[in-house]
């Protein structure tokens, strides 16, 4: 079940990194995000941000080629876009449950594709497109229950990292 605990109102590229920063202080090693969202919707500007505010110094681009990509900040942050997967058995090759472990955070665009195969708990970010061009609603949707908690209590920073909440 997933449940939609925070939506948050972006107006640029920057605030929804902003959001992407804010949301890193609030994990610990073996966390799952799963960003959700049409393509152009912010996946990877929310991926920036957050490697950023780990002390990630390599520019985040997209691993929609290589599957892949490591970063070293104060925890290993594995970014992943698995887009162009065919086929489930694919995420085996993967080794995504080795990735999960406790000195890295892991994030996947379009992981909602391979729910699948993801552990029983991960945080969801559901990135739409607003009203305006640059308007993003980003929606943090908690599955399994590591998340509610984390989340309530980072609400306040997540927020104000945006435009407000919507
Ligand atoms: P995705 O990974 O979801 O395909 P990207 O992060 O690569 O998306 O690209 C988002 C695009 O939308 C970028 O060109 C960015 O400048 C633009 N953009 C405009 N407004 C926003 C916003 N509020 N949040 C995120 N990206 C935005
Ligand atoms: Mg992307």
């Amino acid at each position: 079940m997933v449940d939609e605990l925070l939506a948050v109102r972006t107006r640029s590229a920057d605030e929804t990194r902003a959001l992407g920063a804010a949301l890193a202080g609030s994990c610990v090693g073996g966390d799952l995000i799963v960003l959700t969202g049409d393509l152009g919707a912010g996946k990877t500007a929310f991926t920036q941000g957050f490697a950023a505010a780990l002390g990630v110094e390599a520019a985040v681009t997209s691993p929609t080629f290589t599957l892949a990509h490591r970063y070293e900040g104060s925890l290993v942050v594995h970014h992943l876009d698995v887009y162009r997967l065919e086929d489930l058995s694919e995420v085996i090759d993967l080794g995504l449950s080795e990735l999960l472990d406790d000195d890295a955070v892991t994030l996947i665009e379009w992981g909602e594709a391979i729910a699948p195969a993801l552990p029983s708990s991960y945080l969801q970010v559901r990135l739409e497109l607003g009203d305006a061009e640059d308007e993003r609603r980003v929606a943090f949707e908690a599955v399994g229950p590591r998340w509610e908690g984390r989340i309530r209590g980072a609400q306040d920073h997540l927020v104000s990292a945006g435009a407000g909440r919507c």
